[in-house]
């Protein structure tokens, strides 16, 4: 059957795992040759391209990108999804924690699309899908810098949208609510009572349950297929409403 990345290249960072992992196989499933470019490539998706890379620095992500134009020539999807979190307020964390998260979740995008920029431009269907997060709007305790970079993540989109849209490239970003991936189950194990915290965190989404990584897998396909090639700009929400209905995480 026909799917509808048939032909169509792309790279996912971040995508040994939780939701990168999960965008990978929905982009390989509907057609994609995908390359996953992480840091830790032991366990990385099944016909996924593992490319090791560290978004936090120039010359690797400059390579890993070599890397997939040498395997397939092209490039057409990029996904900037590699993430780290970090726990604190504005008294706790150092400025270089603050300069760690922002140098993997903000520049990590940047240098990605520095680096995947000629090659979209050469692409007649180019798209990138940024992962940003609720914490951007939704003003989470605890939870600082990593709230201020994923704003900029939202705001990076925008602004990238505008100054590509010209060039046929279109930028968008998800931004899903609290997702059931190694990241959360990481969290998880450091609790007292890991059942009772999972339970506070699923009561805590407007629906009840943890966002599923094949939900925001779903949201990133469709903001990166000919699906939506009017659509450019736009923070798509993958959060069972806390955002649009203006609910508070309690
Ligand atoms: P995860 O920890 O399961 O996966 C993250 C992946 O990114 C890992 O494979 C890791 O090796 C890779 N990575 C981290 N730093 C990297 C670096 N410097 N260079 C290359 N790769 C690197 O986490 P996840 O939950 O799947 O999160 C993926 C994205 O989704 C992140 O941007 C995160 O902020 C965002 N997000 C997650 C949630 C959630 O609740 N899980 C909610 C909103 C947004």
């Amino acid at each position: 059957m026909a799917g509808e990345f048939d032909g169509l290249v792309a790279a996912v960072t971040g995508g040994a795992s939780g939701i990168g992992a999960a965008i990978a196989q929905r982009l390989m499933a509907d057609g994609a040759r995908v390359a996953v470019l992480d840091r830790d490539v032991s366990n990385p998706p099944e016909g996924a391209l593992a490319v090791q890379a560290d978004v936090s620095d120039d010359a690797s992500v400059r390579a890993a990108v070599d890397r997939v134009l040498q395997e397939w020539d092209r490039l057409d999807v990029l996904v900037n999804n590699a993430g780290i979190g970090a726990q604190g307020t504005v008294a706790d964390n150092s400025d270089d924690e603050w300069l760690q998260v922002l140098n993997v979740n903000l520049l990590g995008m940047v240098r990605t699309a520095r680096a995947a920029l000629p090659a979209l431009r050469r692409s007649p269907s180019a798209a990138i899908v940024n992962t940003g997060s609720i914490a951007a709007t939704a003003g989470i305790p605890q939870r600082a810098v990593y709230s201020a970079s994923k704003g900029a993540v939202h705001a990076l989109t925008r602004a990238m949208a505008a100054d590509h849209l010209a060039e046929g490239i279109r930028v968008c970003a998800v931004a899903p609510g609290t997702a059931d991936t190694p990241w959360i189950g990481r969290l998880l194990e450091r609790a007292d009572d890991p059942a009772a915290e999972r339970a506070a965190l699923e009561a805590r989404q407007p629906h009840g349950r943890l966002v599923s990584a094949e939900e925001v897998a779903g949201a990133v396909a469709y903001l990166a297929s000919p699906r939506s090639t009017s659509t450019t700009g736009i923070v798509l929400a993958v959060d069972g409403g806390m955002q649009e209905l203006r609910l508070r995480p309690r």
